[in-house]
């Protein structure tokens, strides 16, 4: 039998069962702040106050959190923590050496990779939907070149949403992934 992510996944779960303690495991839902940042590991938010899972399941920082390729925002998570989880304050945590500002400066190496990986056809189709630029590429995936603009206009983008609330509080700060320390944006 090969071993895969599934086993991995499998043990760590039995090991995770064995370790917790269920009655400290988080089951209420989020309580007024949520926190928009990148899906890049690195991004700590510990860094902010939102605390980690400890080793025993229990965390208590009850933060909504949205994680998405630079730190954009996908419109139905906020629609959700906004209308439902109740969030009436949020967080955006742009941060340093981002993929998203990498996928800026080399997209020549994703346009090669989709030529290599997909059939004419499909990369047809994607030209179809997207166009077939690398700067209609570059506006698709949103990518920027300063953390702090990316913040600054993502902000500016919720807020220009047809069903954000305007006393909808929106903070913003970038993490520098080399030092942990946050700047605050706005
Ligand atoms: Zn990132």
């Amino acid at each position: 039998m090969t071993h895969s992510w599934l086993d991995d996944i499998a043990a760590a779960n039995r090991s995770f069962r064995d370790r917790i303690r269920p009655q400290r495991l988080m089951t209420d839902g989020p309580t007024g702040r949520g926190v928009i940042t990148c899906k890049d590991p690195r991004v700590n938010l510990a860094a902010v106050g939102v605390r980690a899972f400890g080793e025993d399941g229990f965390q208590d920082s009850h933060v909504a959190i949205i994680r998405t390729a630079g730190a954009r925002v996908d419109e139905r998570s906020l629609l959700v923590a906004v209308f439902l989880a109740d969030v009436t304050e949020l967080l955006v945590l742009g941060h340093t050496d981002c993929g998203v500002k990498k996928a800026h400066d080399e997209v020549q190496k994703i346009r090669a990779q989709m030529e290599a990986r997909l059939t004419p056809q499909a990369l047809a189709a994607f030209h179809d939907e997207v166009g077939d630029s690398s700067d209609d590429l570059r506006s698709w995936i949103k990518t920027f070149t300063d953390p702090r603009t990316a913040v600054r206009d993502e902000i500016a983008h919720i807020r220009s949403l047809s069903f954000a609330p305007s006393d909808l509080l929106i903070h913003g700060a970038v993490y520098d992934v080399a030092t942990g320390a946050v700047s605050i944006v706005t």
